[in-house]
């Protein structure tokens, strides 16, 4: 086995692991590697060629591909060492990674970090069950998006979307701009799962109906996707039979949720967050394992990838102290509670002690949606801290931030966040 080691290896060249990796060289690592599986670095980012990347994070309007160009050319000025074409088979707990790639072969990689930034899959036909035939045409909107963006196929003429998040909205504008017919976008639940902002853009503007409240039953068709079956559902969001309607159609794409990509992580002994399903991390977005990042998508699914970067350049700067030897632990860690009408928080936990940290921001997803919110902080039964929304999706995160000075004066180690309906219309 081809035997190698570095200070810092970074699992995944995404967006994630891109500003980890210039972050961490920023703050004086050098010896770095990131090792991706695709045949060029920029993730998910260089199939989506729509614009809107980097509103928050650049301040200006940018494709997937342009976004990632940025990070891509600033790795390579800085020298920063990448094998493509790389896949990570196995990471443990003592921080070896094993990888294979065509040229070497099978590697053992000893690192003194890790930044785990692997990205996402998404759900699948199988995950969700749908029952009928196993004809050609039904595939996730992901994968149809590479196929189009990437390689140049267009997979269908009639389409049927299931599932209103941000790439199942995405694609339906994608595909009615090809040329196809966008027969529909189906949500299971009363609400759309995307950004406001894409529902307008992406459906709205080009009359693509949006049905809430229905799915996709029974699957037709022997080669070819022939025709869905589609029904309302009820409150408990079983199908209701005699609501049932066909739509011809050849392509269904499939747009049903994402899973962070964290079989290494587990291998690595990484404990994982059942809301989430990335790891349980601190402030610094390091693991249970010491010395072991996560950030992005393998961390919790995130709606724009502006934030992606800020929380990888946090997991990139830790790693770098961390190789410093200047991560400092505080005498009293700080538990986050998800509570009323919260989904998730990340980081889980506060429990190390930062120079100079003003605030360490908490990033949630509401359970529902709901008008003049209040998002609040209670330690020991009080509020201690407050903001108030106009409104709040599931789809669209949401950041608090905790200032220093509340942190340090706690009573308890436990503080749970909360969202209630009705807590005013000002922002503050
Ligand atoms: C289909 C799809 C469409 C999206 N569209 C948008 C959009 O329009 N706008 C938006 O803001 N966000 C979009 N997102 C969200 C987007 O994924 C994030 O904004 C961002 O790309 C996440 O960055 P990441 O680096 O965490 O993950 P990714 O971009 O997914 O990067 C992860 C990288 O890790 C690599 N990797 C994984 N496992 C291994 C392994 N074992 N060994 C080596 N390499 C590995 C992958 O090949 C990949 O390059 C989309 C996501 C998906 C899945």
């Amino acid at each position: 086995m081809n035997k190698q080691s570095c200070k810092l290896a970074v699992i995944g060249g995404g967006p994630a692991g891109l500003a980890a990796a210039q972050e961490a060289y920023q703050e004086g690592i050098e010896d770095i590697l990131i090792i991706e599986r695709d045949f060029e670095l920029g993730g998910i980012l260089q199939q989506c060629i729509h614009n809107g990347f980097g509103l928050h994070y650049f301040d200006e309007e940018l494709t997937g591909p342009e976004y990632a160009q940025r990070f891509i050319d600033e790795i390579a000025e800085k020298g920063i060492n990448v094998k493509l074409d790389t896949m990570v088979l196995d990471v443990t707990p003592k921080k070896k990674i094993y990888a294979v790639n065509s040229k070497e072969g099978m590697l053992e990689i000893e690192a003194e970090a890790i930044v785990l930034a692997m990205g996402c899959r998404e759900r699948t036909r199988g995950a969700i069950g749908i029952p009928g035939t196993r004809p050609a045409g039904v595939i996730t909107a992901g994968t149809a998006q590479r196929y189009i963006n990437m390689e140049g196929y267009i997979p269908g003429e009639k389409v049927v979307i299931l599932g209103s998040g941000d790439i199942g909205l995405i694609m339906a504008r994608r595909m009615h701009l090809e040329g196809a017919e966008v027969e529909a976008v189906l949500e299971l639940l009363p609400f759309t799962g995307g950004i406001t902002r894409n529902v307008v853009q992406c459906l709205d503007d080009f009359d693509i109906p949006l049905r809430l409240n229905q799915t996709v039953t029974k699957i037709h068709g022997k080669d070819r996707l022939e025709a869905v079956t589609v029904a309302e559902v009820d409150d408990d969001l079983n199908p209701i039979p005699d609501t049932e309607y066909k739509i011809e159609c050849d392509t269904l794409l499939l747009s049903v949720g994402l899973i962070p990509e964290n079989e290494l992580s587990q291998e690595a002994g990484v404990k994982l967050d059942n809301s989430t399903g990335g790891p349980v991390v601190n402030e610094n977005r390091e693991t249970n394992i010491e010395g072991i990042f996560a950030c992005g998508n393998v961390l919790h699914v995130h709606d724009l990838v502006d934030y992606v970067t800020e929380e990888s350049k946090i997991a990139g700067k830790a790693a770098a102290a961390y190789l410093q030897n200047q991560l400092e632990k505080r005498e009293a860690p700080v538990e986050l509670i998800a509570g009323d009408n919260v989904g998730y928080i990340v980081p889980q936990k506060i429990t190390d002690k930062v120079k100079d940290r003003k605030r360490v921001d908490l990033y949630m997803r509401g359970t529902k949606p709901m008008n003049n919110v209040k998002i609040s902080i209670i330690d020991d039964k009080e509020e201690i801290l407050s903001k108030k929304e106009r409104f709040v999706k599931p789809g669209e995160m949401i950041s608090l931030p905790f200032p220093e000075k509340m942190i340090t004066k706690l009573k308890t180690d436990q503080v749970t966040v909360q969202i209630l309906e009705g807590g005013g219309t000002n922002e503050g």
